[in-house]
């Protein structure tokens, strides 16, 4: 793990613009249905801290399609942004990859969900490939419930 870094993101049309901690400039992809259905394909996202501060938020919309997460989006533009857990907020923010204005040095940590994958796409690489069960198990672990 690398020294926390500090940056500058923001939606299509500038109405949200934000800075994130990135504890690694690292980035997973998400195959699950409700990433893919919400920002039109595979979600590449960064694992952020939960400190985010806001230069613009005026339009930030937040959905919650589920009881344990929250959506964040920008509601003039409709881009997608963020995900949180609703009952933690602060715990955690991920980021869509692109929405930050620096995204070329990432580089792709794994595929989850990689079980909810469609057929009519792949990605190259060896990346490792977890399922949802093995992401629900890691999340119960680390949250020390069941
Ligand atoms: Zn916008
Ligand atoms: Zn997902």
């Amino acid at each position: 793990m690398g020294q926390v870094e500090r940056r500058s993101g923001g939606c299509l049309c500038g109405a949200v613009r934000f800075e994130v901690s990135l504890p690694e400039a690292a980035y997973n992809i998400c195959h699950c249905e409700r990433c893919r259905k919400w920002s039109g394909g595979p979600l590449m996202a960064v694992h952020c801290l939960g400190d985010v501060t806001f230069e613009k938020d005026a339009d930030l919309r937040w959905y919650q399609g589920t009881p344990w997460a929250q959506r964040g989006f920008c509601g003039a533009c409709g881009s997608s942004l963020f995900w949180r857990l609703a009952d933690d907020p602060e715990a955690l923010l991920i980021v869509a990859a692109d929405a930050l204005d620096r995204s070329d040095d990432l580089v792709l940590q794994r595929h989850i969900y990689i079980d909810a994958k469609p057929d009519r796409y792949d990605f190259a690489g060896d990346h490792p490939r977890a399922t949802e069960a093995e992401v629900m198990a890691e999340i119960a672990a680390a949250t020390g419930g069941a």
